[in-house]
């Protein structure tokens, strides 16, 4: 493309110089190393300006306990988790979607920049960088993430809002004067947002979500079996079983742990019927959040949100029959897209490929 490119404008009898310049210009996204990052609890994810999604692996580090060495960082920390010995740690840098270790968040950042300048072999250094955290951060928690990322090489930085990017990311054009509303449900945080104009109109972030729901799932095998299993089983059980409201789509699985009682191992079987309970308490406050939202909505956004439907996004929008349940509760068409586990990191890419657009809504830091 790019020598047809040459060719042509050089029959046009066009300076070497202009032809190269102009070349430039038409593959700047090769040249410009924007990087939108999605900061998650769970997962992170980063997306690279003309490739798309590069990295999209567990926001977990594990470190020696001593030497604070780091060991391993995503996917093969994750697999450490509940399975490491006393000296190493595996941990989530983002606790409650908030930087809950400055050094390891900075570690995790420039470790996957590096990561897709070896792998995409494109100069990297120097990035603008979008980042993702959650509504309703404090100053203190924004200064936090700007740091990591200035350590891991940005020039210029953005923040933008999750529930802003989920968003964007599922399409929603939030610029027009029309309503829409977006609930991202995610590992550490649950952020609920309505959007207009290109600003948000009325939002909450809450601390209870995905996490939570492992937790309970957990929870109830040992107060109900006497069976204590580790975080990953719990996360599976819940990931294979969980499901909410109406949905009545019975299944099992078998679970390994240690019986408290015998202190022996034991295998149980688990249905979907029985986590039903544990988990539906964990979304009965996420509905209420979400009506606390409604009710803070002018009534000419409702009958928007109402034509277009709630949008639900994050890991939490998986599980199954969560969209009825919603539907129900808040009278409104819920519509869980494609990209529910992807939409934040798009929405910030794409935010980022024209940040003077969004500029009523992103945080921007130069340095
Ligand atoms: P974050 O943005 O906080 O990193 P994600 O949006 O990636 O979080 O979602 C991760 C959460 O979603 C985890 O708690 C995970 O267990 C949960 N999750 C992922 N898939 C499913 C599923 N199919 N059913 C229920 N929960 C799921
Ligand atoms: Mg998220």
């Amino acid at each position: 493309m790019g020598l047809v490119l040459l060719s042509e404008y050089n029959k046009s009898g066009l300076k070497q110089g202009h032809v190269v310049a102009k070349a430039k210009r038409r593959f700047q996204h090769i040249f410009s190393h924007d990087i939108a990052v999605d900061l998650g609890t769970a997962n992170t994810l980063v997306s690279l300006n003309g490739y798309g999604i590069v990295i999209n692996e567990p926001s977990v580090v594990a470190t020696n306990r001593k030497t604070k060495k780091v060991i391993a960082i995503g996917t093969e920390a994750k697999k450490m988790v509940g399975r490491t010995p006393r000296s190493i740690i595996a941990a989530q840098p983002l606790v409650d979607g908030v930087v809950s270790d400055f050094e390891v968040t900075e570690h995790m950042l420039k470790h996957f920049v590096d990561t897709i300048h070896k792998k995409h072999r494109v100069m990297v250094s120097r990035p603008r960088m979008i980042v993702g955290l959650p509504y309703g951060v404090t100053e203190v928690e924004k200064r936090a993430v700007e740091e990591a990322s200035k350590s891991a090489g940005a020039r210029k930085i953005w923040l933008i809002e999750e529930p802003v990017a989920a968003a964007i990311g599922s399409g929603m054009d939030i610029q027009e004067e029309r309503g829409g509303m977006v609930v991202d449900i995610g590992g550490g945080t649950t952020e609920i947002a309505v959007l207009a104009g290109g600003r948000i109109i009325a939002a909450k972030s809450l601390r209870i979500a995905g996490d939570e729901m492992t937790e309970a799932v957990s929870d109830f095998i040992r107060d109900e079996y006497n069976l204590l299993i580790g975080e990953r089983t719990a996360e599976k059980v819940k990931i294979e079983l969980g499901q909410v409201g109406s949905s009545k789509n019975i299944k099992t699985m078998k679970v390994r742990g240690r019986n408290l009682l015998t202190g022996l191992p034991q295998e149980i079987k688990i249905s979907s019927e029985a986590i039903r309970k544990p988990l539906s308490a964990q979304i009965k406050p996420i509905i209420e959040a979400i009506k606390t939202v409604v009710e803070e909505t002018p009534p000419e956004l409702i009958s928007d949100i109402m034509e277009r439907g709630v949008v639900v996004t994050g890991g939490g929008a998986l599980i199954d029959g969560i969209d009825k349940l919603i539907k129900q509760e808040v009278q409104m068409k819920v519509v869980i897209p494609d990209n529910a586990l992807t939409a934040v990191v798009e929405g910030a890419a794409e935010a980022l490929k024209n940040p003077k657009e969004y500029n009523r809504i992103l945080m921007v830091s130069e340095k």
